[in-house]
C-alpha cells in the first residue's frame, strides 16, 4: 500500500527564500509535507524545550538546520493557527508540558540563570502549562517558578501534584491551582485540565512531588473527576510509557466510561502516540524545541445534564510539525512578508538581543567532526562518549595531589545531552552539551577487584540498584529511558526507501530528519525525512587513567560525576565494597561543563597567548572577579543592556580573538590524533570556589 502522505505530498517550496528569525540561521530546505488535519478542537503542544529558543542554529550536514525557526516564529505561528481556529469556527489550545529550563546557553549562560529567557517564552500565550522535573532540580529555580513564572501564567498553570515550599516561612502550598476547568472559546465546550508531574525524587528541598498514586486518591482529585466536563485534558511532564499517565487514565476511566481524554506528555524527548481506548488519546512532541505536536479530536459531544449520552464516535490526529520556517509557511498557506507577526518579530529581535549580550555565538574552538550521542554505536570515533572517555577525561580527570594515582572515571550518558557538530564550538555548544553544575567526587583508594565491577553494575543491574531507590536508567540521557516499543525515531532504512520509491517523479532529495513510529503509523512526521539512526547507549561509561604498562592496579580512586552518587554507592556495596557516602569526597574543582570547555579552549588557543584579563571581542566590557563566575558589565552597541553575572565557562574567554579559521579546527584535529594528546597541557587558570552542589 502507498504510504498515506503520498496523496497529499506536497513540496513545501511556498517559498524559496525564508530567513530564520535569528540571525545567522541558514536557511531551511524545502522537503515533501503531510498536511495537518484540523477538529473541533485543535492543540499545539511543545514540550522539553529546555532554552532552545533561538532554534537550531548549528546544526549537521552543513546548511540543513531542519529546526532553524525560532519562538519568535512560533509565536507568529501560533497565532496564525488561532486565527485559523476563530475563522472556522474550531477552537485551538496552546500546550506546554516543563522542562523549559537547563539546556542551552540563552538560559544557563546567565547569573540569575533565565535572566533573558523567562521573558520571552512567556511572550507565548499558553492556555495549560506544567512543571516539569528540572523546573525543581535546584531550589532557585522552583523558587523562580514559584514566585513568578506561576503568577505570570495565573490560571493556566496547573499543578496537580506539586507543592511548593516557601524556605523562608516554612508553609507549604500547593504550587499552583490543583485543576482547571474552562470553556473553550468558539465551541464552547467544558474542559477540565490536570497538571501532573513523573513519580520525581530529584528535586531540591523547597518542592514536594506526591507521587501519582496518592494524587488520586486525595479528595479534591475524587470530586473533580466526578465533574462531567465534554473532555478531560491532562498535562503531564511524564513519558507515556511511564506507568503515571496509564494510573491517571485508569482513575478517571473508571468514573467516566465515555468522556474523551487527552494526554499531553513529556520527558522522554521523543515523538511517540497512543491510545489508551477509542475515546482516549495520547502524544509526546519530541524535545529541544525541534518539534511542534499538533492534535485534533472531531466527534466531541456536548454532555448532556442527566449524563446519559451515548459514546462519541472520535476521531483523533496528530503531527509533528519541525520548527522549520518553511514547514510553517506552509501549514498556514503565508510567505516571507505574510508570516511574521509583529509580536513574533519582536520576540526574535528580544532573542537575538539577549544572545549578543551572553555572547552564546562566540568561538572557543572549532570541532573538527561531528560526535554523536546516539547516532552511532557507542563505543565508535564518532561517538560523542567515545570521545570523552578516550580523549577529554584522561585530560582533565586530574587531582594535583593524587595525579600519579590509577583512576576510574565515570561519566553518566544522560549528563551529556548533545551532539556536538564538525564547525564552531561557541560558548552556546558548552551549555547544549552539558548544561548540568555537577561535578567529580571520588571515593579514594579502592580495590581494583572492586571498582573494575561497578561499570558493568551500572549498565546492567536495574533490578538490584532499584531495590536501593536506584532505578540505573535515570543515568542515561531522556532518550532511552522509556522505549516505545517500536524504537525511536527512526523507522528502518528500507521503509524510507520505499517511500522515496513512491516518490519517484517528484524525486525530492530527503533531509534527515525525524521518520517516526508510534502506536498510530508511520505518518505522524508533518515532513517527510530521510531517516537518522538512532543506537541504545549505556547508562554510563568509563575512562581507565594512569593505569600501569602491565596488569591491573592495586587500588583506584573511583571518581564519577557527583549526580550519580546515589547509583556508585550501592553499586560498590554489591561489587563487595563496604562505603558509605562519608567515604566519598570532592575529587577537583571545576563543573563537567567546564571542564569540557577547558579541554577545548585548551586546544583553540594552542600557541596563542596565555590567559590576559583583558577581552577583545567586540563590547565594551569591564570584569570584575566573583566567586564561581565573572561579573560582566555590558555596554550593548545602542544601549545600556544592565549588568548580568555570566556563569562559569566564561572565565575562559580567551585574550586573543576567538579562532575561528578552519587552521584552529586543523589544530584540534592534529591534537586528538596524536600521542600527546594522553598528556596533560597548559590550560587557562581555574576558576576560584568550589564546584556547585549535584
Ligand atoms: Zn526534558
Ligand atoms: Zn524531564
Amino acid at each position: 500500500m502507498a504510504p498515506s502522505w503520498i496523496f497529499g505530498a506536497t513540496i513545501a517550496l511556498v517559498c524559496r527564500v525564508a530567513h530564520g528569525a535569528q540571525p545567522g540561521a541558514v536557511q531551511p530546505v524545502a522537503a515533501p509535507m503531510r498536511d495537518l488535519a484540523w477538529g473541533q478542537l485543535n492543540f499545539l503542544h511543545t514540550t522539553d524545550t529546555h532554552g532552545w529558543l533561538s532554534g537550531h542554529l548549528l546544526d549537521a550536514d552543513g546548511a540543513r538546520p531542519q529546526y532553524s525557526a525560532d519562538w519568535g516564529d512560533y509565536i507568529s505561528f501560533s497565532q496564525h493557527m488561532k486565527k485559523r481556529a476563530d475563522d472556522t469556527g474550531s477552537d485551538l489550545l496552546l500546550i506546554d508540558s516543563g522542562d523549559r529550563v537547563e539546556g542551552n546557553g540563552l538560559y544557563d549562560a546567565s547569573t540569575p540563570k533565565g535572566l533573558f529567557y523567562y521573558d520571552a517564552w512567556a511572550e507565548h500565550h499558553v492556555d495549560l502549562i506544567c512543571v516539569g522535573n528540572h523546573e525543581l532540580y535546584q531550589a532557585s529555580t522552583a523558587d523562580y517558578e514559584a514566585n513568578t513564572t506561576v503568577p505570570k501564567f495565573g490560571d493556566k498553570y496547573v499543578a496537580s501534584n506539586v507543592d511548593y515550599v516557601d524556605r523562608a516561612t516554612g508553609q507549604r502550598k500547593p504550587l499552583a491551582q490543583r485543576y482547571r476547568k474552562f470553556k473553550t472559546k468558539n465551541k464552547g465546550l467544558e474542559i477540565l485540565a490536570f497538571g501532573f508531574l513523573f513519580d520525581f525524587t530529584g528535586n531540591a528541598n523547597n518542592t514536594v512531588v506526591q507521587p501519582v498514586a496518592e494524587t488520586i486518591k486525595e479528595k479534591w482529585f475524587q470530586d473533580a473527576i466526578r465533574e462531567k466536563p465534554d473532555l478531560f485534558v491532562v498535562v503531564g511532564h511524564v513519558g507515556l510509557r511511564m506507568t503515571e499517565f496509564r494510573t491517571i487514565f485508569t482513575a478517571l476511566r473508571k468514573q467516566n466510561w465515555h468522556i474523551p481524554i487527552v494526554f499531553f506528555g513529556g520527558h522522554a524527548h521523543v515523538r511517540d502516540a497512543l491510545s489508551y481506548d477509542s475515546q482516549a488519546f495520547a502524544m509526546a512532541s519530541g524535545r529541544y524545541f525541534e518539534t511542534v505536536g499538533f492534535m485534533s479530536i472531531d466527534g466531541i459531544q456536548k454532555q448532556s445534564a442527566d449524563d446519559v449520552s451515548a459514546a462519541a464516535s472520535l476521531k483523533f490526529s496528530r503531527k509533528y510539525i519541525d520548527t522549520n520556517l518553511l514547514g510553517m509557511y506552509y501549514h498556514t498557506g503565508l510567505n516571507q512578508t505574510t508570516f511574521p507577526t509583529d509580536d513574533g518579530k519582536r520576540v526574535s529581535k528580544q532573542i537575538a538581543r539577549a544572545r549578543k549580550t551572553l555572547d552564546l555565538d562566540h568561538r572557543y574552538g572549532c570541532a573538527p567532526k561531528d560526535l554523536w550521542a546516539s547516532r552511532v554505536q557507542y563505543p565508535n570515533n564518532a561517538s560523542i562518549y567515545s570521545w570523552i572517555q578516550d580523549e577529554v577525561f584522561p585530560d582533565v580527570v586530574v587531582n594535583t595531589k593524587r595525579k600519579d594515582k590509577p583512576r576510574l572515571a565515570i561519566l553518566n550518558t544522560g549528563g551529556i545531552r548533545f551532539d556536538i557538530f564538525k564547525g564552531p564550538f561557541t560558548r552556546d555548544s558548552t551549555y547544549i552539551v552539558s548544561p548540568f553544575t555537577s561535578g567529580f567526587n571520588y571515593v579514594p583508594d579502592v580495590p581494583y577487584n572492586i571498582a573494575s565491577k561497578v561499570l558493568t553494575i551500572l549498565n546492567g543491574a536495574d533490578k538490584i540498584l532499584s531495590t536501593h531507590g536506584a532505578e540505573t536508567k535515570f543515568m542515561a540521557i531522556p532518550e532511552v529511558m522509556f522505549p516505545s516499543g517500536h524504537g525511536q525515531s527512526p523507522a528502518d532504512a528500507h521503509q524510507v526507501e520505499d517511500e522515496r520509491l513512491e516518490l519517484r517523479d517528484a524525486k525530492p532529495d530527503l533531509i534527515r530528519g525525524y521518520t517516526t513510529k508510534d502506536d498510530i503509523g508511520t505518518d505522524g512526521d508533518d515532513t517527510v525525512h530521510e531517516a537518522i539512526p538512532f543506537y541504545n547507549i549505556p547508562n554510563c561509561i568509563q575512562s581507565e587513567i594512569n593505569f600501569p604498562e602491565k596488569g591491573d592496579p592495586e587500588t583506584v580512586d573511583l571518581v564519577y560525576i557527583d549526580f550519580i552518587q546515589p547509583w556508585i554507592i550501592p553499586a560498590l556495596k554489591f561489587a563487595g565494597g563496604d562505603y558509605t557516602a562519608d567515604d566519598a569526597k570532592v575529587y577537583m574543582d571545576g563543573t563537567l561543563t567546564y571542564k569540557l570547555s577547558e579541554w577545548i579552549v585548551s586546544r583553540a588557543l594552542d600557541g596563542a597567548n596565555p590567559m590576559s584579563p583583558s577581552i577583545q571581542h567586540g563590547q565594551n566590557i569591564s570584569l570584575a572577579q566573583d566567586r564561581r563566575g565573572t561579573a560582566r558589565h555590558f555596554q550593548d552597541d545602542s544601549k545600556a543592556v544592565g549588568t548580568a553575572l555570566l556563569a562559569q565557562p566564561d572565565n575562559l574567554q580567551p585574550a586573543a580573538p576567538a579562532p575561528s579559521s578552519d587552521e584552529s579546527c586543523a589544530r584540534w584535529h592534529s591534537r586528538i590524533h596524536s600521542p600527546a594528546s594522553q598528556t596533560p597541557r597548559p590550560v587557562p587558570p581555574q576558576p576560584s570556589g568550589s564546584p556547585s552542589p549535584p
